[in-house]
C-alpha cells in the first residue's frame, strides 16, 4: 500500500536526504569561522515548534541566507549542521520578541513545523536538517547551566557541545529513546487516542524508554500499562526522528498475547482493535465512521501501511 508522494512507505518525514554532518569541522574554529562568512552560507531560523519561512513569487523557502536570518532577527549564535552541496548550512535560533516583530509580514512567517511539513509547503527532502536545527536550537534554549555545578555554559564545538567555564564538564545534546509500536492479534491491531489527537484519530501505542531497559522490554512494559495487553514477538521495523524537541522513535511490532483491554485513562483517552478492513478506511480517510490514521508523516502511519501492505 503506498503512502503519498512526499513520504512514500518506509519514508516518513525527518528520515530522507541526510545532509553530510561534515563533523571534522566541528572542531575547526577557523574553518568554521570562514564557512559562516562564505556568501553561500545557508540557515533553518526555528522558533519553539515553528520554523521561519520565506515567502516569495516561487512559494515558500525555509533556507535562507545568514544576512536574512540576521535581518530577520535570529540569534546571532549559529549551530553548525552541515555541508550541503559544499556549503555549510547551519542552524539558529530567534527570540520571542523577534518573531513577534515578524508577525503581520507578508514576505516572512513563523509556522508551526509539524503543519508546514504535513502541508508539504517544506519539501520533505529538508525535513531532516530542520530537524537538527531545531532540536539543537532547542537544547541549547535549555541548557544554559551546567547541570552540574550551576554555572553558566558556553556552546562550543559548532554547537554540538556546551562546556562549564567552572567544573569542565563537557555537555552534549540529547536524543531521548521513544518506542512506537504496532501490535496485532490475527487480522486486528491496537490503536489508541490521546485527547491531544485530532477529532477521530487513532495511532500506534508509544513511550519513553526507560533507564537500563531494552527496547523488546519497553514496548512489552508500555503496551501492558497503557492498554493491559500482553505481547511478544517483539520486531524491529524502523526509526525516526522527532524533533520535538529531540526524540527518536523507534518502530516495531508485536504479537499480543492477550485481547481484554483495560485503558490507562491517564496516559491514553481510549484504546481498541481495528480490523485490517478498518486501517485500510483509515489510512484511506474515507472511515465510514470518521476514525482516521496518522499523517504520512508519522512513523505510525507507516507501520500501519506496512501491516496493511504484507498482510494482503
Ligand atoms: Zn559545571
Amino acid at each position: 500500500m503506498t503512502t503519498n508522494a512526499s513520504f512514500p512507505l518506509g519514508q516518513p518525514g525527518f528520515v530522507s536526504h541526510p545532509i553530510d554532518r561534515a563533523a571534522h569541522i566541528r572542531t575547526d574554529s577557523d574553518k568554521l569561522f570562514a564557512l559562516e562568512g562564505h556568501r553561500d552560507a545557508r540557515a533553518y531560523v526555528v522558533h519553539r515548534d515553528s520554523l521561519l519561512v520565506k515567502q516569495g513569487p516561487d512559494g515558500t523557502r525555509a533556507l535562507v541566507t545568514l544576512d536574512e536570518a540576521r535581518k530577520f532577527g535570529a540569534n546571532p549564535g549559529t549551530i553548525f549542521l552541515g555541508l550541503k552541496d559544499g556549503a555549510a548550512v547551519f542552524g539558529m535560533g530567534i527570540s520571542a520578541a523577534a518573531a513577534e516583530d515578524l508577525l503581520g509580514r507578508q514576505d516572512v512567517m513563523i509556522e508551526n513545523l509539524r503543519a508546514l511539513a504535513a502541508q508539504g509547503k517544506v519539501p520533505a527532502h529538508e525535513l531532516s536538517t530542520i530537524a537538527m536545527a531545531k532540536s539543537l536550537v532547542s537544547w541549547h534554549q535549555r541548557h544554559g547551566f551546567c547541570a552540574n555545578c550551576g554555572a553558566r555554559t558556553s556552546m562550543s564545538q559548532g554547537g554540538w557541545r556546551r562546556d562549564c567555564p567552572s567544573c569542565k564538564t563537557e555537555h552534549f545534546p540529547r536524543t531521548d529513546p521513544v518506542v512506537i509500536m504496532l501490535v496485532t492479534s490475527g487480522d486486528k491491531c491496537l490503536l489508541g487516542r490521546q485527547s491531544q489527537f485530532p477529532a477521530g484519530m487513532w495511532s500506534c501505542l508509544a513511550g519513553f524508554v526507560e533507564a537500563a531497559e531494552t527496547i523488546e522490554d519497553a514496548v512489552r512494559r508500555e503496551i501492558l500499562e497503557e492498554s493491559n495487553i500482553q505481547c511478544t514477538d517483539v520486531s524491529y521495523y524502523m526509526t525516526q526522528p522527532w524533533p520535538y524537541p529531540s526524540s527518536l522513535m523507534i518502530g516495531c511490532t508485536a504479537r499480543a498475547t492477550s485481547t481484554d483491554i483495560i485503558v490507562d485513562r491517564n496516559e491514553l483517552e481510549d484504546a481498541r482493535w481495528f480490523d485490517r478492513a478498518d486501517v485500510v478506511a483509515m489510512l484511506r480517510r474515507d472511515h465510514p465512521d470518521g476514525h482516521t490514521g496518522p499523517h504520512p508523516v508519522a512513523i505510525a502511519h507507516h507501520l500501519l501501511a506496512q501491516w496493511v501492505q504484507d498482510t494482503a
